[in-house]
This record gives C-alpha cells, sequence and structure tokens, in this order.
C-alpha cells in the first residue's frame, strides 16, 4: 500500500491490479455514499460479564454499496482518510448515533452509544466544539454518547489532553481503544482524563492458548484497577473467557458470545430484553 491512515489497518493491501482497481472503485464510490444513503450504524452490546446484561452500545460503520456489496469498515476508512473524505462520515457517524439514541429514547430505551473516532477527527481544533454542537442540535444530555479512540492520539500528547479535558467538561464517555496493540503504556494513559480502556480482542482471543498474552492481560486489569479505568474486554467468543475475565477482575465485554453488531432495530429488541435497569 503506498499510504497508509493513521489507523491501525494493515489487512488490506493493494498489490495486485484487481485490488488497485478495486481500492480505485471504492475511493470514487465514497464521493456519493453519504446522499445515497448508502452508510448504516450497527450496534453491538457492552456487557456487564457477571450478569450477561446490557449496559451500553457501540456504534459500527457499515456500508453497503449496490454493486460491491458490504464493505467492511476496515478496508474503506483508510481510502477515505486518505482521499480526505472522513471529516464528513465522522460527522454523519455522530449526527447519526445522536439520532438513533433520540428515538431510542422516544420508544422508552435509555441508552448510551459510543461512537469510534478515528485519530484525525479526534486532532481537529474543533473537535470537542463539533460533538458539542451535535448534542445541542439533537438536544441531547452529553453522558449519552460515548467517545472511543485508538493509542494513536497519543502521537500529539499536548493537544488530545486538551481535548479529552474538553470532552471530559462537557461530559462525554472516553475510551481508549485497541489497547495493547500500539506502543502506549497505561501508565502514560494515566495522566489522561479518561474514563476506560478496551482491551483488543487479540489478547482475549489468545487468553487461554498463550500464557503472555493472558499475564498481559492480568497486568492490564491490575493497572487499570490501580488507576480507575473502567476495563472493556473486546472480541469475546467463548464462555472460557469470560470466566478467565471474571475471574482476573475483567468485569465488561463485548463479543459474538453475547451479540455481533445489529442493526437498530435488532439491537431495540436485544435492548429491551436484556438492557440492565
Ligand atoms: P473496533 O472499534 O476495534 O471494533 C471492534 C471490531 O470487532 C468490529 O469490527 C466488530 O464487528 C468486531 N467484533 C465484535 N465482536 C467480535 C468478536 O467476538 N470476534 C471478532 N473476531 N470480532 C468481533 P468492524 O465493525 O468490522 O470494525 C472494524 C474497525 O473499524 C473498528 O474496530 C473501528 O476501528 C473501525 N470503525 C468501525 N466503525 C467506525 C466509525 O464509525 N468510525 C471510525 N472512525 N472507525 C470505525
Ligand atoms: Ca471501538
Ligand atoms: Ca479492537
Ligand atoms: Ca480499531
Amino acid at each position: 500500500a503506498k499510504e497508509r491512515g493513521k489507523n491501525n489497518f494493515q489487512f488490506f493491501t493493494y498489490k495486485d491490479e484487481d485490488l488497485i482497481a478495486r481500492k480505485e472503485k471504492i475511493e470514487h464510490a465514497l464521493y456519493s455514499a453519504l446522499s445515497n444513503n448508502e452508510f448504516e450504524l450497527y450496534y453491538q452490546p457492552k456487557i456487564a460479564l457477571s450478569s450477561g446484561k446490557a449496559y451500553g452500545v457501540e456504534a459500527l460503520l457499515r456500508w453497503r454499496h449496490p454493486e460491491l456489496g458490504m464493505i467492511p469498515p476496515a478496508e474503506f476508512i483508510p481510502i477515505a482518510e486518505s482521499a480526505g473524505a472522513m471529516n464528513t462520515i465522522c460527522e454523519w457517524v455522530i449526527q447519526e448515533a445522536c439520532a438513533q439514541i433520540k428515538a431510542w429514547q422516544a420508544s422508552g430505551l435509555n441508552v448510551n452509544v459510543a461512537v469510534n473516532v478515528s485519530s484525525i477527527q479526534f486532532d481537529q481544533d474543533d473537535f470537542a466544539a463539533n460533538i458539542a454542537g451535535a448534542l445541542k442540535r439533537s438536544r441531547l444530555s452529553p453522558e449519552h454518547l460515548g467517545i472511543e479512540i485508538t493509542e494513536s492520539v497519543m502521537c500529539h500528547l499536548e493537544r488530545t489532553k486538551k481535548t479529552l479535558q474538553e470532552l471530559k467538561n462537557l461530559g462525554v464517555h472516553v475510551a481508549i481503544d485497541d489497547f495493547g496493540t500500539g506502543y502506549s503504556s497505561l501508565h502514560l494513559l494515566s495522566q489522561l482524563p479518561i474514563d476506560a480502556v478496551k482491551i483488543d480482542k487479540s489478547f482475549i482471543q489468545d487468553i487461554l492458548t498463550d500464557p503472555n498474552k493472558a499475564s498481559l492481560v492480568k497486568t492490564m486489569i491490575s493497572m487499570a484497577k490501580d488507576l480507575n479505568f473502567e476495563l472493556i474486554a473486546e472480541g469475546i467468543e467463548h464462555d472460557h473467557q469470560v470466566k478467565f475475565l471474571l475471574d482476573n477482575g475483567c468485569h465488561f465485554g463485548q463479543g459474538y458470545l453475547f451479540s455481533p453488531p445489529l442493526p437498530a432495530n435488532d439491537a431495540a429488541n436485544f435492548l429491551h430484553r436484556q438492557m440492565i435497569n
């Protein structure tokens, strides 16, 4: 790949000609994706592991192209970033999430929705102001919205601190995503006003087979506790992972074991059945 976004998407590299053609097609199709209503948010429940009940959801972007079919975010987000289209997409995601929170509230569901924000967006000077504006326009109180950012924001520590402080003042919940895959330490994170840390699924997947990862997860859990971070495990697919996490003091998680990301209606059904009150 000639260019790479700031996120750690290294799965898709375009080498042969077919793939280069596909990349160009995707880049071109991006320009009309929003106006053609091709984007949709799916929602994956966040679960309290001891009870199996949901306490919130994470919004995950889906793009259904009429010809190319479902294009995964790990493929199109890096393309959107290098094409300069991520700003508009990010605004749409935030606005759509706010509208969904509002609609769910009207139907009696009070749920926190966390959106993923790429570091390019987070690095904008007016990021917190934009979030405040979106909340205001939707007449939503900030505690209903969450933000997930990756460790890559640590590259701009001072700006990151300032933006995080603004978000904290606003009252928006902030989580560090994919923790463990980058180069930052929990100690570094302890200098930031954040609420939660999400352990990347690559650690959770290998918890029983890779003793190094198991002990890393244990360390993350105990440090997060000392630092008073809420800790969420990603990618839980098996009961034994839940047992390991609970035995070691991690009480929150997400994964296919509980539910995949769901269209809004299905997510609402799940929440009506399984929500913590
Ligand atoms: P992420 O934020 O780390 O999201 C978790 C990914 O793991 C999601 O993939 C989710 O569908 C998947 N997942 C959930 N449970 C399991 C499980 O039990 N096993 C496995 N193997 N996977 C599971 P998805 O939806 O394809 O998203 C990939 C990445 O794209 C996300 O990683 C996030 O970094 C990015 N992304 C998604 N939506 C947005 C968005 O609206 N804005 C931005 N900037 N990035 C987004
Ligand atoms: Ca996330
Ligand atoms: Ca992850
Ligand atoms: Ca990620």
